[in-house]
């Protein structure tokens, strides 16, 4: 059963009960009211009946007092429903002037005591109130008058208001149990609702709704509730900052693994291809000195030689890669060192159109940095973006003093690094792509134009310092790779 419904049955209940009880005792206390009236008017009509008859007596005698008292019988000064009589009470039942009443009944009366008594007892259908008032004469006879009131009517008026009470009591009952019910769904019922809809949207995860309902403890309530599910929303908020740390934690680990398995295979490589390749270009050279210019051999010669070059530079690529030679770090200025990069990078980027500029004040950040390493990354960066800006278009180098989150892997406090970023205005990077451009040989570009190797170096060398990439891009609008490392501390 609904709490609504309850609360309006008990307090319905509760009314009618005290009305109900309220109005039974008002009947009874009329009743006894009633009564003891009844006992008045019989005994203040009978006491002078009584003294009016002695006096008769004592002037014409027995009959004639008889006659009067009779002829007051009903309706006369007794008024209606009132009789009066003239009793003997050595009188035998039959006898017209014995009493009405039982005479064990009367012994009061016997002793010259007036008494009142209702007779036949309660329930019976012709109850009436006697009243007895002893006659004194100065015959041996004891004689008394009586007075009978019918209550007939006041027992109808009983049944009456009972019956009236009855209905109103029906009627409040309905009424309170209605107003009852309609004051409890507009206080509890809606906005009980309002609380349990809210309860079952954060049980499915919504944790942004908050609720107002009323300003009572329902009110206190809800209060609790939005603040219970703002601290969920921050827990959840916490957790989710916890997985995300873990699976790129998970996901960089992968990969450092990976890297090594691969770096160990390209170091064995390099090595085995070495010795080959340097006997290649050694007799190439010798065929191209032995043979004059012009000749198919000399010609021939000369392109092995250049392909031999190739492949050897891709081999030092991947020994570089694969060596990771633990960094020579000196504390100094990261300015010069991107200023250098850039004066070697200018002439291949104005060949391809673009401008490049490095942003920096010399003396204003500073690292413990392995300079040659450091000038492989941003050369390599820098490539990478010469390549990606099809067109005109220009690179910034710049360097800042930044406040930056490590990764979770690094297990660092946030705090201030040098922070170096190399931005284009290239083609951006697609999404599909975008997770797997630090894979080694991971490569976008044309056979003989990429390896797939520059940004496996750069992420090799920006750990073994400490630090950290991170990379935005915009497809059509361009890329930005940020390599964090952490500031020194020694000047
Ligand atoms: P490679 O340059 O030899 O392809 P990298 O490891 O340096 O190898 O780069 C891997 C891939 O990442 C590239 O092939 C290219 O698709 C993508 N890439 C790197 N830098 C950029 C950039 N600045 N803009 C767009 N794509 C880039």
């Amino acid at each position: 059963m609904k709490l609504t419904h309850k609360l309006s049955i008990t307090i319905a209940c509760s009314v009618t009960m005290i009305v109900g009880v309220y109005a039974f005792s008002e009947v009874r206390r009329e009743t006894t009211l009633f009564e003891s009236n009844l006992v008045r008017d019989s005994t203040v009509l009978g006491t002078a009946t009584a003294r009016a008859t002695a006096h008769i007596w004592e002037r014409d005698g027995e009959r004639s007092v008889v006659d009067f008292v009779d002829s007051m019988g009903t309706g006369g000064p007794s008024g209606p429903g009132m009789v009066v009589r003239w009793v003997w009470l050595d009188a035998t039942a039959g006898d017209a002037n014995a009493p009405e009443l039982p005479v064990e009944k009367l012994r009061p009366v016997t002793t010259g005591q007036q008494m009142s008594l209702l007779w036949p007892p309660p329930g019976d259908s012709s109850e009436a109130m006697y009243t007895y008032i002893p006659v004194s004469l100065p015959e041996t006879r004891r004689a008394a008058i009586e007075v009978r009131q019918s209550l007939s009517s006041q027992r109808a008026y009983i049944r009456e208001t009972i019956l009236r009470a009855s209905i109103e009591l029906v009627a409040l009952l309905l009424l309170s149990a209605l107003s009852v019910l309609a004051l409890a769904k507009l206080m509890l019922e809606r906005p009980m609702r309002k609380l349990i809809d809210h309860t079952r949207r954060i049980a499915a995860g919504n944790l942004t709704d908050r609720i107002v309902v009323s300003r009572d403890e329902l009110g206190e309530l809800t209060v609790e509730m939005n603040t219970m599910t703002e601290r969920l929303a921050l827990a959840r908020d916490d957790v989710d900052r916890a997985t995300a740390a873990k699976v790129a934690a998970v996901e960089h680990l992968h990969r450092a693994e990976r890297l090594t398995t691969v770096g160990k295979l390209a170091a064995g490589m390099a090595h085995e291809i070495g010795t080959p390749l340097n006997v290649i270009t050694g007799h190439a050279q010798l065929v191209t000195e032995e043979y004059p210019a012009g000749s198919s051999a000399h010609d021939n010669s000369v392109i092995v030689a250049e392909q031999a070059h190739r492949v050897a530079g891709i081999v030092r690529q991947l020994l570089d890669f694969a060596r990771s030679r633990a960094p020579v770090q000196v504390s100094q200025d990261l300015v010069p060192v991107a200023q250098r990069v850039g004066s070697l990078m200018k002439a291949v980027a104005e060949k391809r159109d673009v401008i490049l500029e490095v942003i920096g004040t010399p003396g204003g950040l500073r690292g413990r940095v392995d300079a040659g390493q450091l000038e492989q990354v941003l050369t390599n960066l820098v490539m990478n973006a010469i390549h990606a800006t099809r067109g005109r278009g220009t690179i910034t180098v710049g360097l800042e003093r930044c406040h930056a989150q490590p990764p979770a892997d690094l297990g660092r406090e946030p705090g201030d690094h040098a922070c170096i970023f190399v931005k284009d205005e290239g083609s951006g990077i697609r999404p599909d792509v975008l997770p797997r451009i630090f894979e080694p040989f991971f490569t976008t570009k044309d056979t003989g134009e990429g390896t797939g190797l520059g940004l496996s170096v750069v992420h090799g060398i920006v750990k073994q310092h400490g630090g950290w990439i991170e990379v935005s891009t915009e497809l059509g609008t361009g890329t930005c790779f940020s390599v964090y490392l952490p500031l020194a501390t020694e000047p």
